[in-house]
């Protein structure tokens, strides 16, 4: 019987660049289309760390050649425009690659906001680095007048360093609920969602944050009560020991085991610990839900049980 799987795309189903992903997104549609040729029907999450790199770095030489002209670009702004740039690459990969399966399914976009708790402690240490690198002076300008965090990086320059809220919810959830009751395959939350947050009234405001797409795909799952979490990236296998001689290669694993080992410090906080972090969440949010850790190639592999990690009660 077909399940409901929410897929989160990793940074090597999109590429680096543009011709990077033209080409990546196809062999993403691929993956993505062996699933749905199978029954399952498939919600697709994102990163977008090179995507939103470069839109904030456009946005800042705008801003660099003309001041009085073009004001910086709100972060959730970029945010927004990535999820556009990568949606429509993704929209038409696997649109061409359903055709040419003779499957007549509709692919759609949304444009995902993801509420974040201002009072997150996230927001008083802002950690994560985006866009390009400026000067002294430039920093300092940007510090004054913007209110921006700056860090020094490695004596190559100065850079902005945002928050990494946790998601609380998702704004746009019914929309996608009724798309995907429509038969169609939707795109959400693409690079963690563009994070705001309530103010007065009805009116969202965009943070200046960016959400690990890890954690908002593990809101997306439960909020669209998918059966599985499925996690795909550059490798086929959550490992402990990760790069040790006594590597050890895991084909499954328990939310227990999962603490234990994230406890003794075996996944990579930025990498491999978010992804481990909302499997477990997700296998925890109701009976019977599971999340599997795969390569992208090895989607269909590991849907069938034959490969990658699986994270289960
Ligand atoms: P993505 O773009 O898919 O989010 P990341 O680079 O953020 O990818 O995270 C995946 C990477 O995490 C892997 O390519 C691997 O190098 C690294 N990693 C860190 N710790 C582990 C571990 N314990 N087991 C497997 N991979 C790990
Ligand atoms: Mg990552």
């Amino acid at each position: 019987m077909g399940k409901r799987i929410v897929i989160a795309l990793g940074g090597n189903a999109l590429g680096n660049n543009l011709p990077e992903q033209m080409i990546a997104v196809k062999q993403t549609a691929k993956a993505i289309v062996d699933l749905i040729q199978e029954g399952h029907e498939v919600i697709i999450a994102h990163g977008n760390g090179p995507q939103v790199g470069m839109i904030q770095k456009a946005m800042t030489e705008l801003t660099r050649s003309d001041p009085e002209k073009y004001i910086p670009c709100p972060l959730s702004v970029c945010v927004a425009m990535s999820q556009g740039y990568i949606g429509y690459d993704l929209q038409n990969a696997l649109r061409e690659e359903l055709l040419d399966r003779g499957i007549n399914k509709g692919v759609a976009t949304v444009l995902t906001q993801v509420e974040v708790d201002p009072e997150d402690k996230a927001f008083q240490n802002p950690t994560k680095p985006i866009g390009a690198f400026m000067t002294k002076e430039e920093a300092d300008k940007m510090v004054a007048e913007r209110g921006y965090n700056v860090i020094e990086d490695a004596g190559r320059g100065y850079r902005r360093v945002v928050a990494s809220p946790k998601p609380q919810s998702i704004i746009e959830i019914q929309s996608i609920r009724d798309m995907v009751a429509a038969g169609l395959v939707v795109v959400a939350c693409g690079g963690g969602g563009i994070p705001v947050y309530k103010t007065e009234g009805h009116h969202l405001k965009g943070a200046a944050a960016v959400i690990d797409k890890d954690f908002a795909s593990c809101v997306l799952a439960q909020q669209v009560e998918a059966d599985t979490l499925i996690i795909l990236t550059a490798v086929e296998k959550v490992a402990i020991n990760f790069g040790k001689p006594d590597e050890k290669w895991l084909d499954s694993l328990t939310p227990d085991e999962a603490r234990k080992y994230i406890a003794e410090g075996h996944f990579a906080p930025g990498s491999m610990l978010p992804k481990v972090q909302a499997a477990v969440e997700f296998a925890e949010s109701a009976p019977g839900r599971s999340a599997l850790i795969t390569l992208l190639e090895k989607a269909k592999d590991g849907v069938a049980g034959r490969t990658g990690t699986a994270i289960h009660q």
